[in-house]
């Protein structure tokens, strides 16, 4: 401690108590400072990576590739906030991470992939199924008016819900089940981004789609490659299936009631 520090009169005992306090918020506040920091680099050079990787992708995106609501989105979006993995370098780098209960977060490239032939304007409805860590739910409340995500494992649904209401993203629902038979009392739906592997697209999920709307989803077994599909529904029982990439994603598990 300084001399000065040490010299004060005892009439100053509040301030000798609360300054070394002080000093540390201080500490604290500008380590905290010099991490966001390098997060926002490893994010932008994150944004980089994804629009390379589009290029790959010019058959399916055309020429522009992705669009530049989806890559603010990604550039905006703190994926490190979604996921205990307290390194930038690695929250940001292009990979799926674990996020616990043997559940993944997919590589960045994937959500925004997914994002962008979702076709996500700034008036629509959203459903999400396998909300896991909430990271595709942000991307997609940047870009929609209501997210609405369901998620089977209780404890993933309560903290991803946590992370929501810590971070202010007010247009979120998060509700804990089996997303297989939708959320019809959030619908209808312009877009419902699927998460999780399953061998065809549920029913009720086409049913709560809008004419016009599009449903994105991994197409085929579990614990394999899948399709990565895009159904268009272009009338009330009419819709088109495009298969436009593989993937691989956990499976879709179904409730037991
Ligand atoms: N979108 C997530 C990652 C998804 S991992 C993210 O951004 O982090 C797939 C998630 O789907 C897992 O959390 C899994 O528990 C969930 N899931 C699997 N089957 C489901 C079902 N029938 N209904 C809802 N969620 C399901």
């Amino acid at each position: 401690m300084p001399a000065w520090y040490q010299d004060l009169p005892e009439d100053r005992a509040i301030m000798k108590t609360l300054l070394p306090l002080f000093l540390s918020l201080v500490a604290i506040g500008s380590e905290a400072t010099a991490q966001e920091a390098e997060c926002a680099r490893e994010r932008a050079a994150m944004v980089v990576t994804i629009r390379g990787h589009a290029r790959s992708y010019a058959s399916v995106l055309g020429p522009r590739g992705m669009s530049e609501r989806v890559m603010q989105a990604m550039g905006q979006t703190r994926r490190h906030l979604f996921i205990s993995e307290r390194s930038c370098s690695i929250a940001y780098a292009d990979t799926p991470l674990s996020i616990g209960r043997g559940q993944t977060i997919s590589q960045p490239f994937i959500v925004a992939f997914m994002t962008e032939l979702a076709e996500v304007a700034p008036d629509h409805v959203v459903l999400e199924i396998g909300t896991g860590s909430g990271y595709q739910a942000a991307i997609l409340a940047h870009l929609a008016r209501k997210v609405c995500t369901i998620e089977i494992v209780p404890q993933l649904a309560e903290a991803a819900a946590n992370t929501f209401r810590n971070l202010a993203y007010d247009n979120v629902s998060v509700r804990a089940g089996d997303g297989y038979a939708g959320w019809p009392e959030c619908g209808p739906f312009d877009a419902i981004v699927v998460t999780a592997a399953l061998g065809h697209a549920p029913p009720p999920l086409i049913e709560q789609l809008k004419v016009g709307g599009r449903l994105v989803m991994p197409m085929g077994s579990a614990y394999a490659t899948q399709q990565l599909t895009v159904i268009e529904k272009i009338g009330p029982d009419k819709t088109t299936t495009r298969e436009v990439g593989l993937v691989r994603f956990v499976p879709f598990t179904r409730s037991r009631e």
